[in-house]
């Protein structure tokens, strides 16, 4: 085991640290209020080149590690932003990567690590499959050199703010499919040539996460944008969960240090009684156990890391670190909210806009329950419970 500091990550996390700087609660505060676009702090970021971290060297990205990546939306949360604005295309990018030809990589990749095109949308979840994926309704039918997409797609985020969405349908009827989990297909679409073919209706959400709805009728994708094997989109998928919970687990961890920061930074400072509130074992316990909690699931997140950037099996890890960093960022924003009192409620102090955004990780973009679901089939050889 090797606990040093890695100069690499100190440098990324100051980097990032520095570009977060410019874009200060405020600025969040801002958008939350106006349900608005980080424009800018996206701008800004893919500028730096850390939006193409995961992108190798040769299609024009830095070509860095899934540790990397989970420590440059860990930092922007830390700073009180909000990764959600721009993660998913790390997670996408990773499908294109693994399972795209060469032509689409070739095509795509560098222009999506220089900033000119984004792949921030990520069509799946539909309002008659929830978590069942494998029942999604939306078909895409081949005439000819193109697929025609009809359906209707929900909690889609980023599409407006997005050139293109990585879109799962059904090309195999579900009834025809011995095996369940074939009969889906991924499409890059390209949402600048959707034209009416896609609605988007943004729905109000809790946070600010431009999160909408798609009525998708006779959308033509030519055929050349089908990524890999017609039929094998759900694998592909399957392919990117691990990514993808490491991601969100680091996002998690900078959240739980947020709080844990304000919450002892307040509880330092206000005074009742005739000292500071941190004084109090029903004030400062909680904060420490927070803390502990947050650190914990941190290791999980390292290790889920570690083993993901060495090629080996991480399901267990990586599921184990967006349930225990999505719990313990929960309960650090709980915790910060109680510390504050009745500011903990006061926009201008950040917390509940931070207490609301925290919340989404244990809902999405996967629920707990089905993380509990896995380690316990897969990992603890339990029946399986769905
Ligand atoms: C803000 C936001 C942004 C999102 N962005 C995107 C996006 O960009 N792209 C996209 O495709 N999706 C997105 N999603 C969708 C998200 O991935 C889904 O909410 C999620 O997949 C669950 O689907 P559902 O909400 O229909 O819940 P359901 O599947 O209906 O589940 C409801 C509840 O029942 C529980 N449950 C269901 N089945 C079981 C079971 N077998 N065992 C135990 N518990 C069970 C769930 O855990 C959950 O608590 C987003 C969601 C939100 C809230």
């Amino acid at each position: 085991m090797d606990f040093s500091r890695d100069e690499n990550h100190e440098a990324i996390r100051a980097a990032v640290r520095d570009i977060c700087a410019r874009f200060p609660d405020s600025y969040w505060r801002q958008l939350d209020r106006a349900s608005a676009y980080p424009e800018q702090f996206v701008r800004a970021l893919t500028e730096a080149g850390w939006l193409a971290a995961l992108i190798p060297e040769e299609y024009g990205g830095a070509g860095l590690g899934i540790t990397e990546a989970s420590i440059i939306l860990d930092e922007i949360n830390r700073s009180g932003g909000n990764s959600g604005a721009c993660h998913a295309q790390m997670y996408i990018m990773g499908t294109l990567l693994r399972h795209g030809s060469e032509r689409q990589k070739r095509e795509y990749l560098p222009r999506i690590a220089s900033g000119e095109l984004r792949l921030q949308a990520f069509g799946v979840t539909e309002p008659n499959a929830g978590s069942e994926t494998t029942r999604i309704q939306t078909t895409a039918v081949r005439k000819g050199d193109r697929y025609i997409v009809n359906g209707q797609k929900v909690f889609i985020s980023r599409v407006q703010h997005s050139d293109l969405m990585l879109l799962l349908a059904r090309t195999t009827p579900y009834e025809q499919l011995a095996d369940k989990t074939r009969g889906l297909s991924l499409f890059l679409v390209d949402l600048r040539r959707a034209g009416t073919a896609i609605t988007v209706r943004p729905l109000e959400m809790m946070i600010n996460h431009a999160t909408t709805e798609l009525f998708i009728t006779d959308l033509e994708i030519p055929a050349e944008n089908l990524i890999g094997e017609e039929g094998m989109g759900f694998r592909y998928i399957l392919d990117g969960w691990n990514a993808e919970r490491i991601l969100i687990a680091a996002e998690c961890i900078g959240d739980g240090r947020w709080f844990i920061d304000r919450a002892s930074r307040y509880a330092r400072e206000r005074v009742v009684f005739g000292r500071p509130i941190g004084a109090n074992q029903g004030v400062q316990f909680p904060i420490a156990q927070a803390y502990g909690h947050v650190e914990a699931a941190d290791l999980v997140r390292y290790k889920a890391a570690w083993l993901f950037d060495r090629g080996e099996q991480c399901g267990a890890e990586a599921n184990l670190a967006k349930l225990l960093a999505s719990e313990a960022s929960w309960e650090a924003a709980n915790v910060c909210l109680t510390v504050h009192g009745g500011y903990g409620l006061a926009v201008e102090y950040d917390v509940e806009r931070k207490f609301r955004e925290t919340r989404l990780y244990t809902v999405a973009p996967v629920n707990n329950n089905l993380v509990l679901a896995y380690l316990g089939q897969h990992v603890l050889g339990l029946p399986r419970s769905y």
